[in-house]
Formats: structure tokens, sequence, C-alpha cells
């Protein structure tokens, strides 16, 4: 076959760039050579509608293996009981979930958008705002925490179906446990959806949203650096039966409603390949290498953070618990817009976000979002977060100087050229 030049010069190109760049966009991350290998393979080519064993097609006696050691790694992996490995990608993981547990119509109370909550928690632009009615709640003004009387108030008031924990643009731990006594007192479930924080949550550095919540969702490419995906999880609440009856009247067990949501309910095949590379990923995931990582994830993002202060940056709650942080640009006198896209032109990548109480647009917002997932992969400690800081601060408080953003652009390059990625060719 004529290889398709354009298509991998272009790919090159991406390789490029991300080599050379700042990669701080919070939800991104780096996989490792065999994760891509496996991404990559030949399980592409295969239909396995259904579980390993119950499946609707032939020849899946090697994709079986691979999704239960799919399964059991992750099983280890976040001490779960239950685990549904298939979900195309966080937000499909979601969309099972509430089509196993919700009805059209049900209200569901989920964390607000414009404070840092996801579109799959309500949106009036996705299908879990458009489907169900979405309450909200959201973060104190003064602290920036997350309002805990305010979620209980809105429970007690609108007796929601399902409460959903977690959030895209939050950088404090969770109430895991309150949320679900507030959840026991109104008769809903409670879904952690845990795209964000997975890894530093797989490895004790958070609360263990598993012994509290009655699913965990999660995507596999953020903190916990695999393939794109999402995953469904349970933990001691396996196999509770909830009284959840189908239109038919029967009681059916959680588990196999989440197994059915996802396929036929939501998808058709699942994506072997990718199903192989989170198995890669969550035996990495499982190994010391990556305890060390997730460790240096979480310091270097509080030095960043101290780094930030430093320089006269208001960071929402203060601080972080996690691998990111919500900056509110107002006092430096740039929107969130102008600062990503200034960033960009010196190779700094990073997103615009709204922050809590925001009076602009979500095209424009008033801040950024800032993780270190992606840039602790390449090798950086702490003495780098300084460092860059410094160069977004030069690029923030001058964003209109071409000379000087080509300037710092150089700087960038120069930084990231000692922290190879996938250019060295011995890395793993
Ligand atoms: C990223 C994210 C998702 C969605 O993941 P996709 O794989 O992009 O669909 C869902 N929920 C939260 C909280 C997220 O941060």
């Amino acid at each position: 076959m004529k290889r398709d030049k354009l298509i991998f010069k272009l790919l090159d190109e991406e390789q490029q760039r991300q080599e050379e760049g700042i990669e701080l966009i919070a939800s991104e991350n780096f996989v490792s050579r065999q994760v891509m290998e496996a991404a990559g393979s030949v399980a592409t080519n295969k239909y396995a509608e259904g579980l390993p064993g119950k499946r609707y097609y032939g020849g899946c006696q090697v994709v079986d293996e691979i999704e239960t050691i799919a399964i059991e790694r992750a099983k280890q992996l976040f001490n779960a009981e239950w685990v549904n490995v298939q979900p195309h990608s966080g937000a499909q993981a979601n969309a099972a979930v509430m089509l196993a547990v919700l009805q059209p119509g049900d209200k569901i109370l989920g964390f607000d958008l414009s404070h840092g909550g996801h579109l799959t928690h309500g949106s009036p632009v996705n299908f879990s705002g458009k489907l169900y009615e979405p309450h909200f709640y959201g973060v104190n003004k003064e602290t920036g925490l997350v309002d805990y009387d305010q979620l209980k108030e809105v429970a007690l008031r609108e007796k929601p179906k399902l409460i959903i924990a977690g959030a895209s643009a939050y950088s404090r731990d969770w109430d895991y446990e309150f949320i679900r006594k507030v959840a026991d007192e109104v008769g809903a479930l409670v879904l952690a959806d845990i795209s964000h924080p997975a890894g530093l949550i797989a490895r004790g550095l958070l609360t263990d949203p598993l012994p509290h919540c009655h699913i965990v969702t999660t995507t596999t490419h953020k903190t916990l650096r695999g393939p794109r995906g999402g995953l469904i999880m349970m933990g001691k609440d396996f196999e509770n039966p909830f009284g959840i009856k189908t239109p038919k009247g029967e009681i059916r067990m959680m588990s196999s409603l989440l197994d059915m949501a996802v396929f036929p309910g939501t998808q058709g095949g699942p994506l072997e390949h990718i199903i192989a590379a989170k198995a890669v990923a969550f035996g990495e995931a499982l190994s010391e290498n990556y305890m060390k990582y997730i460790v240096q994830v979480k310091k270097n993002a509080d030095a960043m953070a101290e780094a930030f202060v430093k320089l006269g940056y208001q960071i929402i709650s203060g601080g972080t618990d996690n691998h990111l942080m919500l900056i509110d640009l107002r006092n430096k006198n740039i929107t969130g817009k102008a600062a990503e896209n200034a960033l960009v032109t010196a190779d700094i990548t990073v997103n615009k976000n709204m922050v809590p109480y925001d009076d602009k647009s979500p095209f424009v917002t008033s801040g950024i979002r800032v993780g270190t997932a992606a840039i602790t992969t390449r090798g950086m400690k702490e003495k780098h977060m300084e460092h860059i800081v410094e160069l977004i601060d030069a690029v923030i408080t001058d964003p209109e100087n071409e000379h000087s953003i080509k300037k710092i652009r150089k700087r960038v390059h120069k930084l990231m050229y000692d922290f190879p990625l996938y250019r060295d060719k011995d890395s793993e």
C-alpha cells in the first residue's frame, strides 16, 4: 500500500510539537512506548461485542485473555470489586452509568460547570442535561472550597436520584463520606467521577471514593497515564441490588445493569487494542516507578502553586491537593483567552478556564488551568516548576510583545531539550 505521506508528516509535526513545548494542560499526559504500541496493535482488527467468555463473535479467545487481565489489574489498582474496562472515554463511562441508574427526566445533582465541573455532569448542551433534570452545587465564594452545606441543602430540597462528586478543575480533595451520608438521607446513589485525580487516588495520595460511593468512573488518560479511554468501577457496594427495577419490574444487580448500559446500551464493539493498552498502563501504574512518578506530580504541583503565589497570582482555594490548579487572572489584567493564546505562541500549552463566579463567557474566561502530570512524566522536578512559572509570568505580563515571546519560546525549547520524550530511543 502507498504510504500516506501527508498524515505521517503531520504526525511527525505533532510529535515535534510535543517534544519541544511545555505541556501544562491538566488533562493530558504522555504514555509510554509500550502503551502506544498496544494501542497501535492488531487488536484493532477484532470485533468482540460482549464480555470475556460471553461474546457475540468467534475468535475472541486471545482478546478475552487481554480484557480479563485489564479487569484484574484495574481491580487490584483501585481495590475495586467490579470493573468494566470497555467505555471508549470518560464521557461514555458517565453516559453508561446514567443510563443504568436513571430514567429520562430524573433529577441529578452535580458540581457546577462554571466552578470546574464537567459537561457530563448536567450541562444543557450535553446528554446529561438534556435527558435528565440537572441541579448543581458549587464552591464557596470566599474559600474556593466545595460548599458542602449547599450540596446538602439542594439535595434535601430536590431529592435527586444521583449525586455526582468530581470535577475537571478543582484542586482539592473530596469528602465522599459526607456526600454518601446526604445521599442516604435522600435515597440517591453517589457517582464519583475521578477522571482527573485517578492516579493519585489509586496510589493512596487522596481520599479513596470506592468505600463510600456506589459507583466510580474515570478516564484512563489523565493522571493514570494510559490510552484515551474510560473505566467504571464499584467498591464495597458491589452487588447490592439497590432495589433498582427494570421497566418490567425485575430487580437487577447494579453490576449487570452497568455492563448492559455499556454494551448494548451506549456502545457497540469494544476497542480491544485500547483495552490492551489500558492493561499495560494499569500494570505500569501498579509499579514502584509509577509510585515515584505520582508522588512527584503532587510535589511539582505544590511547588508550582507556591511559585505562582510568590509572583502575586491568585490560585482558587489558595493551593492544591492534587496535580492541578486554577488561576484567576483578573488581578493580572488579562483574560484566560488572551493568556492561552500568548502562551501557545511561546509553546507553553495551557487552557483557558472559567473561574468560580466568573463574569466572562466560557469563550473568554478569567482564568487558566495548569497541571503537572505531563511535565512530570518528562522527568521535571520542583526546581523546574519555578523556572516554568517565571516563563509563564514573562509571557503574561507582556502578552503582545512578539519579540520577547519569541525569545521565551527559544528558552522553552532549550529547557525541554533536556527532557526527551520519544526522541530518546532507549526510553521504554
Ligand atoms: C475529562 C473528564 C471527563 C471526560 O473524559 P473524555 O474521555 O474526554 O470523555 C469526564 N469527567 C471528568 C470529571 C473529566 O475531567
